[in-house]
């Protein structure tokens, strides 16, 4: 169970490389699913290109527990939530075709539901 979880666009608005503002639901959503069991891997652009301290620094600050950072940034499928249900693995990007969006981030409210939707949370 495993979330690939993006951070700008995704957690916070677009702001690189500073740290834009939280997007709303964001951090309650991820810990539902830390909770649940799902193990959060931090997948984000920053780390390509040496930016990553301040992402760890606000992931850290909203004690969200991180199971790994990955080092280059990996491509994110089509959002598609019976395929994650099946396959036990979210990507979480604002990047990821057909993700729900809102105000050019991701639309954590429609996430939400739709994991209540297929029984995630
Ligand atoms: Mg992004």
């Amino acid at each position: 169970m495993k979330v690939y979880l993006d951070f700008d666009g995704t957690m916070v608005k677009h702001m690189y490389p500073a740290v834009g503002e939280p997007n709303p639901k964001a951090i309650e959503v991820v810990k539902s699913l830390f909770s649940k069991g799902w193990k959060i891997h931090l997948n984000t652009y920053r780390a390509d290109i040496g930016f990553i301290n301040e992402a760890l620094d606000y992931i850290n600050k909203a004690k969200i527990p991180l199971e790994s950072t990955f080092l280059f940034k990996l491509k994110p499928p089509e959002w598609d939530i019976n395929k994650a249900k099946k396959e036990s693995t979210l990507w979480i990007d604002d990047i990821a075709p057909f993700i729900p969006m809102k105000n050019s981030m991701v639309d954590w409210e429609v996430i939400e539901e739709q994991l209540k939707m297929v029984k995630i949370l």
